[in-house]
């Protein structure tokens, strides 16, 4: 089926996370992430005419989901939430609220859980789940078209720490190998900093450069 795919970046709350909203020529589509600044997302929505019918979160972190629930009222939209990371919305630990000064935990509840090869649709627009682990036990990216949604997972030249509870080096390794794998994405679209291309970060990023790496590590 022939759609077109849209999307607009918006910079959020005091980590500067990426909140995407990705929609089709008929304006429906999807929030991922809306980590904070919910005036500003709601506001964008609002002059873009949008109509968002999933919130989609790549992990549940406190910096990923801060206007979660606003934008959900504004919206009506419902709450998509990847099933290895659901512990963390009842967990200030696993979320990191307890790491986060002067911020009270937020407690959402999910509408559906994501597994690895689900399908979500909005609109004309497909998103196929990977359950990429290692940020976190539940992390995800999404593929829609040839983007690819990459959390905190992948970053232009980096990847996410894997120091956090519940995060795991040897796995993220293993999840960013698998994405180096992937055929037909293109563009990248990571929870931090600038987007970039796939074929970009095969040839330049340290961490997908596995030739040699030693899984054992
Ligand atoms: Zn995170």
């Amino acid at each position: 089926m022939f759609c077109i795919v849209q999307y607009l970046c918006i910079p959020v709350g005091e980590l500067s996370t990426n909140c995407y909203l990705i929609y089709d020529e008929h304006r429906q589509g999807v929030a991922v992430d809306p980590g904070g600044d919910f005036e500003l997302i709601i506001d964008t929505i609002n002059k873009n005419k949008l109509h968002i019918i999933h919130v989609l979160l790549t992990h549940v972190h406190f910096d990923h989901i801060l206007a979660v629930q606003e934008v959900m009222d504004a919206t009506g939209a419902d709450l998509l939430v990847p099933k290895e990371d659901e512990p963390a919305l009842r967990d200030p630990q696993l979320s990191l609220f307890s790491f986060a000064q002067n911020r009270a935990m937020i407690y959402l509840k999910a509408d559906r859980l994501l597994d690895d090869g689900d399908e979500i649709t909005a609109g004309s627009l497909a998103f196929r789940v990977l359950h990429t682990p290692g940020h976190t036990p539940g992390s995800c990216c999404f593929i829609c078209g040839d983007l690819l949604i990459s959390g905190d997972t992948l970053f232009a030249g980096s990847m996410g720490r894997t120091d956090f509870p519940g995060g795991n080096n040897r796995i993220m390794r293993r999840s960013l190998d698998r994405l180096t794998r992937l055929e037909g994405v293109n563009t990248v679209l990571p929870g931090h900093g600038p987007s970039t291309t796939m074929q970009v970060e095969r040839e330049s990023n340290p961490y997908l450069n596995i030739s040699g790496y030693d899984f054992n590590y």
